[in-house]
């Protein structure tokens, strides 16, 4: 194998061996731009050195001779006392990585070699600041030396010449202070400062191969699911000096704003300065406009080529330069970061300028940029007091009263105050609390923490691991950088999206892009935002590619209605659980009470137009649409009292020897009716075989209100759908008998209603059977949150606030398979049973309700497994067209 590439030889896409970094000092070399020339180290040596603790044997040769080379083309030798050849080693993993070790610059500089640089440049003072730069950059990065300690000299130096900047230090000072850094080194790092140029070379590559495995690289990596074993490369690369004087310098450059992204001239610039600098404030830079004033020939070849990089990667670019003596050099480009915002603005851009296509644009965004776009948001023109930053957790804006614990939490929301429960960090027994709270708030832990799990399942605002805060549960307050406290009760404000922290109440404003789905804001309209624009026209695009349909959960007409709006083609699932509540729960006791068969019927005539009256209003809503009722599923206890509650009361009543009967025939249907387990007991289909007429009432409702719509000219398409089922034999009794009351209604009624009965696929025994199920189902509705559950044996009400945690941070699984589908489990059954139904029944309608219907990397899933639509809550319907057409382009 090959361990090191010239800069001639890589490309862009060699990321995974070369890096980012490596691999765009690549493309840009081969591009003809000013690149000071190098070398990389591949991830490939990386792996080698760390899976065996040395250097691979022939790492060391190879770079060897990249390095003769490299000095052949400069005409140069690294660290040679007359005419030293000077190098930066730089990290660069496939994807940037706060904690990788930062790049030293200079090497090659020793006591000797010092003085050859000062006669090369003939420059004195320029050739010391590179040095002390060296000893500072290489005792911190490469042997651990508190970087204080340096930065602490050289703010003495600064005191004792009386001079407020490090440009205004003389040769002189600075050769003071290159031996006392030597001193620093000395004393800190127990050896001297080497004078070797290789073998500073040497240190420096192998503590950027060490640094991927550092605590805080890991770290991030646990939390950004990027995997452990990718390994960093290293990027040799000659030295260009920004800081030789006015007439040179190095700045940051966007090729457009990555807040808004609007073409023109972004960026800082700073004369006389080398590498980090201009990011680290130690003096004030200027706006890259001003570059066109001081040297006016770098700026309008940077402006080509910032044109020339945005035409070639077709995308944001960000840029660092540097320009020596009038001279400008390329020292890194990458693809730039952006806000979601700027995303979607980017992406339409770019297709009228005619650089991509409509199916490159719906790449270039993606489903939760397009969801954090929905949550509301702190208004930007609000005056704010930051008082922190954490790990943004779960997205949104929460403002709220500061609470220390569970209990206050739940106590305070039930009297109507807004909390925000902040704790250092959260287990199971703060979950009551969770609930109760706007949001959540930790000063620990990471984006796999227990808060940061449970509050992304309950969609709560969520920052975690805000460090800077020191929280004081048992004082019932929190310290806040600067010292101000925050006591119980004052208020605060979260930002779940950016991870910011404020002090008091900070105004909240809703998402423009939700008006505009909600049709309070159109597109094309003259107040119409660009990013609502940009939104509407990805939305269009995503419209035009995807096979996927998508459909909502809802319930009634109003959801349907919003759903609607959200361009859902239908409805997946309606639940008619609801349709039991209310009012109408004692009609439901009634019913599950009843002795005999007159009573029981006397109150399902009851139910029958209260649901039939749903169903009107639902297949208005939907008219010409496609809505999927599903019969009743959850178990009957859930429509009675509490059974402590009833004890209480019926005891109560006995001591008070007041009547009591009802609610001792309540108490016993209770008991009766109690079951370790519900979710495995008697619910759905069972419920309906075991009740008679419970089932066929509700048929007749829906094929009634069909039936009515129909006479009012609708267009209602409704379709049946049976819980639960786990053996065809249960769904031909079913489908019997609601045939039949579909037929009795038709003949009252004279219309000929065309209801599609089937059945969800959630117990895995229907999926491993559904080539039998398909004989009498039309259509399977994939009911991936059961089916999930019964798959891993796991219940969702419980394990996400319990073990998930350990499992997420123990890699079990990255991500909870509730929020997105496990494909290896739960979506090979259901690809499995797709093909099965599909092979009994071609025309068989295949779609998935749940969860996952909106989860975007499920949605892709669904796609290739050939489904015909998802189903999700409204929210999330836009969410799950963008993604369906991303998947199909
Ligand atoms: P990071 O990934 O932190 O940006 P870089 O490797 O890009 O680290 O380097 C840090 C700084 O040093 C940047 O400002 C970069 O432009 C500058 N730099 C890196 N290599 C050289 C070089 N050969 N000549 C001059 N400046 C350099
Ligand atoms: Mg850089
Ligand atoms: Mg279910």
């Amino acid at each position: 194998v090959k361990f090191v590439y010239d800069f001639t030889e890589g490309n862009k896409d060699l990321k995974d061996l070369l890096g980012g970094k490596g691999a765009n000092l690549a493309e840009m070399t081969n591009l003809g731009l000013p690149v000071p020339p190098g070398f990389t180290i591949t991830t490939e040596a990386c792996k080698v050195y760390l899976d065996s603790g040395e250097e691979p044997v022939a790492l060391r040769d190879e770079v060897s001779a990249h390095l003769a080379a490299l000095e052949k083309t400069m005409d140069k030798k690294l660290g040679q006392p007359d005419n030293p050849l000077l190098v930066s080693v730089r990290s660069g993993a496939k994807f940037s990585m706060p904690g990788m070790m930062d790049t030293v610059l200079n090497i090659g500089l020793s006591d000797k070699s010092v003085q050859g640089l000062a006669k090369q440049a003939g420059d004195e003072r320029f050739a010391w600041d590179s040095y002390r730069r060296l000893i500072q950059m290489f005792g911190k990065t490469v042997l651990g030396v508190d970087g204080d300690l340096f930065e602490d000299a050289l703010e003495e130096a600064k005191k004792a010449k009386k001079v407020a900047v490090d440009t205004e230090l003389e040769a002189a000072d600075l050769k003071k202070l290159v031996t006392k850094f030597k001193k620093i080194v000395k004393a800190e790092a127990g050896r001297d400062f080497p004078q070797d140029p290789r073998e500073q070379m040497d240190l420096a590559i192998k503590a950027v191969f060490d640094s991927w495995n550092g605590e805080r690289a890991k770290l991030y990596r646990r939390q950004e699911r990027i995997p452990h074993d990718l390994g960093t490369a290293v990027n040799v690369c000659s030295m260009v000096f920004g800081n030789l004087g006015p007439d040179s310098g190095t700045g940051v450059a966007f090729t457009r704003d990555p807040a808004s992204g609007h073409q023109g001239v972004y960026g800082d610039y700073l004369q006389n300065a080398q590498g980090e600098d201009v990011v680290a404030g130690i003096r004030n830079t200027v706006a890259l406009g001003e570059l066109e004033r001081i040297d006016k020939k770098s700026y309008d070849q940077l402006m080509q080529i910032m044109e020339t990089l945005e035409n070639h990667y077709k995308d944001l670019c960000d840029i660092e330069f540097t320009i020596e003596r009038g001279q400008l050099w390329m020292l890194q480009t990458r693809v730039g970061k952006r806000t979601a915002g700027a995303a979607f603005r980017i992406a339409t851009q770019l297709v009228d300028q005619g650089l991509i296509d409509e199916a490159e644009a719906l790449q270039r965004v993606n489903g939760a940029q397009l969801a954090q776009l929905m949550f509301p948001r702190f208004d930007e023109q609000a005056k704010v007091e930051q008082v922190g930053r954490g790990i943004a957790a779960s997205p949104g804006a929460a403002v709220g009263k500061a609470v220390f614990d569970s209990y206050t939490a739940v106590k305070w929301s039930r009297s109507g105050e807004k909390v925000i429960l902040i704790r250092r960090e959260t287990n199971p027994d703060d979950l009551d609390g969770m609930i109760a709270a706007e949001g959540i708030l930790t000063s620990r832990g990471g984006k796999t923490s227990h808060a940061a799990v449970v509050a992304r399942g309950m969609g709560k605002t969520c920052v975690c691991g805000a460090e800077e805060l020191e929280v004081d549960t048992k004082r019932r307050r929190m310290t806040v950088p600067g010292g101000h406290v925050v006591e119980e009760g004052d208020l605060v404000s979260i930002d779940g999206s950016s991870g910011k922290v404020y002090l008091g109440e900070v105004p909240v404003v809703p998402s423009p892009v939700v008006e505009y789905f909600e049709g309070r804001m159109h597109a094309g309209a003259d107040d119409a935002d660009e990013l609502v624009e940009a939104v509407h026209r990805i939305m269009a695009f995503a419209d035009r590619k995807r096979r996927l349909r998508v459909r909502a959960n809802a319930d009634n007409a109003e959801d349907a209605l919003r759903a609607r709006r959200f361009g859902a083609q239908g409805i997946g699932l309606c639940r008619t659980e609801h349709m039991f509540l209310g009012d109408r729960r004692e009609l439901v006791e009634r019913l599950i009470l009843a002795d005999t068969d007159v009573e029981r019927e006397e109150s399902l005539k009851q139910l029958l137009p209260l649901q039939k009256q749903d169903f009107v209003e639902l297949f208005e809503a939907m008219d010409g649409l496609p809505v999927t009722v599903r019969l009743l599923d959850p178990p009957l206890h859930e429509f009675l009292p509490d059974i402590t509650e009833l004890s209480v009361r019926v005891a109560l009543a006995e001591s008070r020897k007041e009547p009591h009967e009802n609610e001792l025939r309540l108490l016993q249907a209770v008991h009766r009716l109690h079951e370790q387990n519900p979710m495995l007991g008697l619910r759905g289909v069972r419920l309906g075989l075991v009740i008679p007429g419970l089932f066929t009432m509700q048929v007749r409702a829906i094929a009634e209100a069909a039936a009515e719509r129909r006479a009012a000219k609708g267009d209602p398409r409704a379709e049946i759908m049976i819980p639960l089922v786990g053996t065809v034999q249960e769904l031909e009794i079913v489908r019997d008998e609601a045939d039949h009351v579909v037929a009795e209604v038709e003949a009252a009624t004279g219309t000929e209603l065309k209801l599609a009965i089937g059945t969800m696929i959630e117990l895995p025994r229907a999926a491993l059977t559904a080539g039998q199920i398909a004989e009498a189902a039309e259509f399977f509705s994939f009911g991936t949150n059961d089916l999930t559950q019964t798959v891993w044996g796991f219940s969702r009400d419980d394990v996400e606030a319990s073990f998930f945690t350990a499992y997420l941070e123990k890699g079990i699984f990255g991500v909870s398979p509730f929020e997105t589908i496990d494909k290896d489990g739960v979506g090979s059954l259901v690809k499995a049973a797709a093909q099965a139904g599909r092979e009994t029944r071609p025309d068989l309608k295949l779609g998935v309700c749940g969860e996952h219907g909106g989860d975007p990397e499920s949605v892709h899933f669904f796609h290739e497994a050939g489904l015909d639509y998802v189903s999700c809550s409204p929210f999330r319907i836009p969410v799950a067209r963008l993604e369906a057409g991303r998947a199909a382009s």
